[in-house]
């Protein structure tokens, strides 16, 4: 998925899942069947009058509106859209019409009336919240598809949410101050402190047409889930409306309760829907963490592996050519140098030196997939020849050898470096392992020809042997029992294999020692 990563992390980049869309969908659907049993069997219901049900509410309210108003300033804090600005200014908005309008409440502070304005401002506070948030949710759907000159805030955070708090909060004492001070000048909605008069409607519906406005100009232009709650809520607001009025416009009826029940779940839904959401992604983010993590480490190991590889690889002809150097120069440093034996030990540096460049060049082979060189190859030539290179090493440490080559063998393809690496790392372990131990030293090397047209080498030793606790161990990167080991060794060994068709594993030798074996999986035409 090639999204860019902060669509993972916020809830206005996020596209709703069908899952999403059905469960706004639920939402709705059970709402409105809490005010169908509301205003049908329900509506006889007198309930009783709960003083302390209109501070709880708009506390709750408030509360609800702050955070959600505070997490939308974080995700415009991280987007900089405008949208979001003014939809978190929407939020505080909400939270703030609160204020007047628990204030103008009639019985809250003061009994029969409001703390302040007259017996219209309680409703009129209503629909400047009602209308002036539809308001903030139009303004967010304009702007949110505009282009992205005009969609981000190019200022600083601070500034732009000071602004908006301001603003808004200028907004809110504005409403305020009209619902309060020119009371007598607005239109009658309310009979008295409990009873609705029957324009209240007429001002009503204008007010909910603004939330039809915002929720269709949402669905032309929904994208994200944001939208879609925030459709959900313009639907709720909607129906807020004539809920209040129909079919009882007394306040503190059942569906009075209902239509509060209703505001506050829409005050709460974005709120619920972000934190669920903001959780989802801590999980996701905390997933790509360790992704990351284990990539980097996995990364690592390779590097070290790398490494490791070329000094193992390196090292043997390397040690080579010191030891003909040293040689060479002892055969010159004679009273009477011999030149010819000092010419060898040169020509033999020569070759370590082009061996030690051939390694290098295999090793770089063996990490990547393509472009290896492959030739048709004579197993048994590379068998002798190998033997031949480790002739000096084998003899320093009185090592027999013994070569089993099965004649019939057929030409095999393969990348002769690689398939010579093979066969030194096998017998240097071999041999390794044999010094470590008294008693007779023999490395058996054979070559087999199956009837099958199966091709196999051995590379058989008397040396420690391999516990069977480590016969799988061994083949592990890094994985060595030597105090100057690298542990590479086998695990390049099983990757050149691999790499050519083949499968190397190990078995113990009778009566001692160990035995590698290596074989092609297919078979192979003479
Ligand atoms: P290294 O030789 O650097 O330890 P290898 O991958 O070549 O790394 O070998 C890993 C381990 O396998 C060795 O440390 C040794 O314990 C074991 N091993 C390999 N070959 C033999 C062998 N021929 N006999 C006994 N043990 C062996």
């Amino acid at each position: 998925m090639a999204a860019p990563e902060e669509e993972f992390f916020v809830l206005s980049d996020l596209s709703p899942g069908l899952t999403q869309k059905r469960v706004a969908l639920a939402v709705v659907f059970g709402l409105l069947v809490l005010v169908f049993i509301a205003a049908g069997p329900l509506s006889g219901v007198q309930p009783r009058r709960i003083d302390a049900f209109v501070p709880a509410y708009t506390t709750a309210m408030f509360v609800n509106d702050s955070i959600t108003a505070i997490l939308l300033f974080a995700q415009f804090s991280i987007l900089r859209s405008r949208a979001i600005l003014i939809i978190a200014s929407g939020y505080v908005f909400t939270a703030l019409i609160l204020i007047p309008w628990i204030l103008a409440f009639p019985g809250v502070f003061v009994p029969g009336r409001g703390l302040i304005g007259g017996l219209q401002s309680t409703s009129w506070l209503y629909f400047s919240w009602h209308a002036g948030f539809s308001m903030f949710v139009i303004g967010y759907a304009l702007v949110k598809g505009a282009d992205p000159d005009r969609r981000l805030w190019r200022g600083t955070v601070g500034a732009a949410i000071f602004l908006s708090v301001a603003l808004t909060t200028v907004l809110v004492l504005a409403a305020a101050y009209v619902c309060v001070a020119f009371e007598a000048m607005l239109p009658r909605v309310v009979l008295d402190s409990l009873r609705l008069s029957p324009s209240w409607p007429y001002v009503g519906a204008p007010v909910a047409l603004v939330s039809i406005v915002a929720l269709v100009l949402l669905w032309i232009r929904r994208r994200s889930m944001l939208d879609l709650w925030l459709m959900v809520v313009m639907f709720l607001y909607a129906i807020e409306i004539p809920l209040s009025y129909y079919p009882t416009p007394v306040r503190f009826s059942i569906d009075w309760y209902a239509v509060r029940i209703i505001g506050f779940f829409s005050s709460s839904l974005v709120l619920i829907v972000m934190l669920y959401e903001i959780t989802t992604l801590y999980g996701r983010l905390l997933g790509a963490v360790r992704g990351r993590r284990q990539e980097r480490e996995a990364r690592m190991v390779t590097g070290e592996a790398v490494a490791a590889t070329i000094a193992h690889e390196v090292k043997q002809p390397l040690s080579g050519m010191i030891t003909s150097a040293d040689a060479g120069l002892r055969f010159l440093n004679r009273p009477l140098p011999d030149l010819e034996e000092a010419e060898a030990a040169f020509k033999q540096i020569v070759a370590g030196g082009h061996r030690a460049a051939a390694v290098v060049d295999g090793i770089r082979t063996i990490f990547k997939t393509e472009g290896r060189k492959r030739a048709s190859l004579d197993l048994n030539d590379l068998i002798r020849e190998t033997l031949a290179l480790m002739r000096g090493d084998l003899a320093k440490h009185r090592i027999r050898v013994e070569a089993l080559m099965d004649e019939r063998l057929p030409q095999v393809v393969g990348d002769r470096v690689q398939l010579q690496q093979v066969l030194v790392i096998l017998m240097t372990n071999a041999m390794e392992s044999m010094i470590a131990i008294d008693g007779s030293r023999v490395l058996c090397v054979a070559s087999h020809m199956h009837d099958d047209g199966h091709v196999g080498v051995s590379v058989a030793d008397t040396g420690t042997g391999i516990g069977p606790e480590d016969t799988d161990r061994i083949f592990n990167p890094l994985f060595t029992t030597k105090s100057d080991g690298m542990g590479m060794g086998l695990s390049i060994c099983r990757s050149i294999v691999e790499a050519h068709d083949g499968r190397l594993w190990a078995a113990p030798n009778m009566p001692r020692g160990a035995i590698f074996h290596f074989s092609s999986t297919r078979s192979v035409s003479a």
